[in-house]
């Protein structure tokens, strides 16, 4: 696996240019020839999910996903029913918006034992099966790297997010796999081949080293140590051949140019994507 990935597979999330406005992200990355967009959610803020999504596809773009549902874990049960009503509303708006389906960061609390911690994750997923039929919209597990697993996601493996997917058992629900949460498992290659269909979305960026910042230093494709090209051969093995994402938090990039950083993206995505 040594070619580049059509650039119709290049999608943006808009985090990864978040001094831009939704309407500015829309305009510079369809300049940029990018295809797909994933919005976070506080992008919607002014716009709102229908004329969000009416934009997207107006510029010639599909809306890939919205971001990010979740945070489902709590040692009070009253913030456990309070994140799945606003899953919920998020994948309301996942249906205005046109968007598949809403990533889910689990959670987790540091007062939680992880085993509880994924019962909890479970439960709160299951509660959501019926509204995902009902809107058309399915819910993509993302495991997120292990420093996370106090306050971000007692899923932190793509083994885990496969256990808690099969044990599931629906097609609303799979699992996004992004490389910087995962480049370090050895289990990875056998564990994507595992998701077979149920790969919903991949994300790109890399790992830094040395990194400065456990949130918000995410290099650009070709920065750090991940195996990029050699992951998405194993993603494509497994059938998946959708968009491609790039989610980038970066305080050092946030702070540049964001047009002359979409031309980096477009740039990185054919070297090392
Ligand atoms: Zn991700």
């Amino acid at each position: 696996m040594n070619d580049s990935p059509s650039v119709d597979r290049l999608c943006i999330h808009t985090i990864t240019t978040k001094p831009l406005a939704l309407e500015e992200a829309i305009d510079t990355y369809a300049a940029a020839g990018v295809r797909g967009v994933t919005v976070w959610a506080d992008a919607m803020a002014q716009l709102g999910p229908q004329a969000a999504g009416d934009r997207i596809r107006g510029a010639g773009m599909q809306v890939v996903s919205l971001c990010r549902g979740g945070f489902f874990v709590s040692d009070d049960k009253t913030r456990r029913m309070e994140a799945v009503k606003a899953t919920r509303a998020m994948m309301e708006d996942a249906a205005q918006l046109g968007a598949p389906h809403v990533v889910l960061v689990c959670g987790a609390d540091p007062a939680v034992p992880l085993d509880v911690a994924r019962g909890q994750i479970r439960d709160a997923i299951e509660t959501l099966l019926p509204d995902a039929e009902r809107l058309g919209v399915r819910l993509a597990v993302e495991p997120l790297h292990p420093m996370y697993a106090d306050t971000r996601s007692a899923i932190v493996t793509l083994g885990q997010a496969n256990d808690l997917v099969e044990a599931l058992a629906h097609d609303s629900v799979g699992v996004a796999i992004d490389v910087y949460h995962l480049w370090w498992d050895d289990a990875l290659q056998n564990e994507i081949a595992r998701c077979g269909e149920r790969i919903m979305a991949f994300h790109v960026s890399d790992w830094k080293s040395p990194t400065t910042d456990l949130l918000n230093d995410r290099g650009l494709m070709g920065e750090g140590c991940i195996p990029i090209r050699r992951i998405r051969g194993w993603v494509e093995s497994a059938g998946f051949l959708g968009p491609i994402e790039v989610e980038i938090f970066s305080i050092a990039r946030w702070a540049g140019d964001q047009r002359e950083f979409v031309r980096d993206i477009v740039d990185a995505y054919g070297a090392h994507v």
